[in-house]
């Protein structure tokens, strides 16, 4: 199950918002066009306050489900939810540099690959209905380490491919830092989502030239 066909909530965080929240899971959004930049955007308003919406370790594994890399929620200790956030920023790091043209942090590049050995296939033995041994592939998210290393995997495609590589853009709007990878066919698309920065962006055009012609 995935959630990429534009499920956005409001753009903003209520200004009067208790933080640290006790759950992240209301403030989540899915507009970064795949599970990396998703990730990524679970760091809400970084442009100002920075908001954390992993919170608890159930976050974790309830985003993990909606993210659509593990099929039912599995217990994660809080040592994996303190891995994945550290795998969130290296992503994020690699993405900012990657935007501005900056060299690439080697630190947050080893961070990424230790994950990439849990992405692979793995094997597993089975007994089926007949009582034979049967050979198959082990589920794809059979644990969270798997599932993050299924997005460690998203991000190094997404960040280590020169194809891809130029697709990452942070929302054009002063007050988003919405992250998110353009698969517009001309890639020029500037904002997190049409319906929120976009329209703004729009609206504050339309203002100001009615305003030149007053
Ligand atoms: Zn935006």
């Amino acid at each position: 199950m995935t959630r990429y066909h534009g499920v956005i909530p409001d753009r903003d965080l209520p200004d009067d918002l208790p933080l640290p929240l006790a759950t992240g899971e209301p403030w989540w959004y899915w507009s970064g066009g795949r599970p990396a930049v998703d990730f990524v955007n679970t760091h809400r308003e970084r442009w100002r306050r920075g908001v954390e919406t992993l919170v608890t370790p159930e976050d974790l594994a309830t985003w993990l489900v909606q993210a659509g890399v593990m099929d039912h929620p599995a217990a994660v200790s809080r040592k994996v939810l303190v891995q994945a956030v550290e795998l969130r920023e290296a992503i994020d790091a690699l993405l900012v540099a990657s935007i501005a043209g900056a060299p690439a942090s080697g630190e947050a590049i080893t961070l990424i690959d230790d994950w990439l050995v849990f992405a692979g296939e793995r094997p597993q033995l089975v007994r089926d209905e007949a009582g034979l041994a049967q050979l198959t592939a082990r589920a794809a998210a059979d644990s969270p380490r798997r599932a993050l290393g299924m997005i460690a995997l998203d991000a190094a495609t997404m960040l280590g491919t020169d194809d891809q590589r130029g697709r990452i853009r942070i929302c054009a709007s002063e007050t988003c830092s919405g992250r998110f990878f353009d698969r517009s066919p001309a890639g020029r698309r500037r904002w997190c989502s049409m319906r929120t920065c976009g329209n703004e962006a729009k609206a504050r055009r339309h203002r100001q030239r009615q305003k030149a012609g007053a």
